[in-house]
């Protein structure tokens, strides 16, 4: 038999039930499927961290470069080699004029002060509008994404040469898969997405991409990374630094670049990224932060004064963490939500229609994926309720 002070918190809870109705925003997360030993989100989970807002730049125009997007790094603005330094760290000795950078042959090569990885780069270039020398050694030049891998920069503008040194090569290792050049002396556009090789303990764990588009079309196709590339050697995966800069080529020709700006990627999972397939102790890892995260929040906000949005935000957190009290508390709070339900007088009842079965579609999601048992009683006394009220049939 229940003491008087046991039974005045009962009624209590069923009092604070009786109140409550469902509105929260909380539906969305017993919606598509669960994550699982790989994802650490739902399908559609409305938990999941919203992308970035970005402001779109504008593109470029043969006499007029375009603006970059909101959150690039420029790393050339037309202005100054501020930014550049040979590489032994002198001031960078290319000539700066009209916007634009332009190699003076012999001096070297130059790379920025800053240190990268993976990125999304653009970049102009243009090839010497008076026609000089063959193969290659007609505009030359050449990026260089961490100061080691080459995309190659060349006048291949009804120009000879072999196939894996023409311009939009990842040099020495993969043609462009077009030449979609525009005359020497236009400026010829990249947009390059670089990530690179990571390595845990010696062995890759991905190997690192190129993509490269020249000119709006796409000439490296997410390639995947062989070493750095070169002349006449075939080079190898392997690891590479954390970060590096970027460095352009002096090979004895005045070509120029204007317009040189990169975005930082997200990170891959292979680098702590939750985008992606994760491995399984990654995923359980994630889990378990966001499910701690939903039972703070839950704690903070819904007890005691709204038992439905408690049981709710406890049932949530089992979709990605099977915490042991959090699902015993969950299921006891169910168990009350239906007595309270059973409290009601007929004319009470009909409020609850639209909240008792957004409950019910929730216990069900619960069930039907494991994070409730199968025969869940409160479930069962629920469907009950409604068939019995007629509140799954259409209102006239
Ligand atoms: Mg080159």
């Amino acid at each position: 038999m229940k003491t008087p002070s046991a039974f005045l918190a009962s009624a209590l809870v069923l009092g604070a039930w009786a109140i409550t109705s469902w509105a929260a925003a909380t539906g969305p997360v017993f919606y598509g499927d669960p994550p699982d030993d790989h994802h650490p989100w739902a399908v559609h989970d409305r938990n999941r961290p919203q992308p970035v807002r970005v402001a779109p730049g504008t593109f470029s125009a043969p006499e007029q470069p375009g603006q970059p997007p909101s959150d690039a790094i420029r790393l050339f603005d037309g202005t100054d080699l501020s930014q550049w330094e040979t590489d032994k760290g002198a001031p960078a000795p290319w000539r700066v004029r009209d916007g634009y950078m332009e190699v003076v042959p012999g001096s070297g090569g130059i790379r920025t002060k800053a240190k990268f990885a993976d990125c999304q780069l653009h970049l102009e270039w243009a090839a010497p509008a008076k026609v000089e020398g063959s193969g290659q050694g007609r505009g030359n030049s050449g990026v260089f994404l961490m100061g080691r891998l080459e995309v190659q920069v060349l006048d291949s503008y009804n120009n000879e040469t072999y196939a894996d040194g023409h311009a939009g090569a990842y040099y020495g290792i993969h043609p462009p898969l077009a030449l979609p050049l525009r005359p020497p002396g236009e400026w010829q556009v990249y947009d390059i997405v670089f990530r690179r090789p990571i390595y845990r303990d010696g062995k890759p764990v991905d190997p690192g991409y190129l993509t490269v588009f020249l000119n709006g079309v796409l000439v490296q196709d997410h390639a995947v990374l062989e070493g750095s590339g070169g002349h006449m050697g075939r080079t190898r995966p392997g690891p590479f630094p954390a970060q590096g800069p970027l460095s352009l080529q002096d090979h004895g020709n005045p070509t120029r670049f204007r317009n040189i700006w990169y975005r930082e990627l997200p990170p891959r999972p292979a680098d702590g990224g939750t985008d992606g397939y994760l491995t399984p102790e990654a995923t359980l890892a994630k889990r378990r932060e966001v499910a701690a995260s939903i039972r703070e929040a839950t704690a903070k906000s819904a007890v005691a004064t709204d038992p439905i949005s408690e049981m709710l935000g406890l049932m949530e957190s089992l979709v990605y963490e099977l915490e042991r009290a959090t699902s015993e508390r969950a299921q006891a709070l169910a168990e009350q939500y239906v007595a309270s339900l059973k409290q009601l007088t007929p004319a009470q009842l009909p409020a609850k229609r639209d909240e008792a079965r957004r409950v019910r579609d929730a216990f069900k999601y619960l069930v039907k994926f494991q994070r409730l048992p199968a025969e869940f009683a409160p479930l069962a006394a629920l469907e009950q309720l409604i068939k019995e009220q007629g509140w799954d049939k259409r209102r006239q």
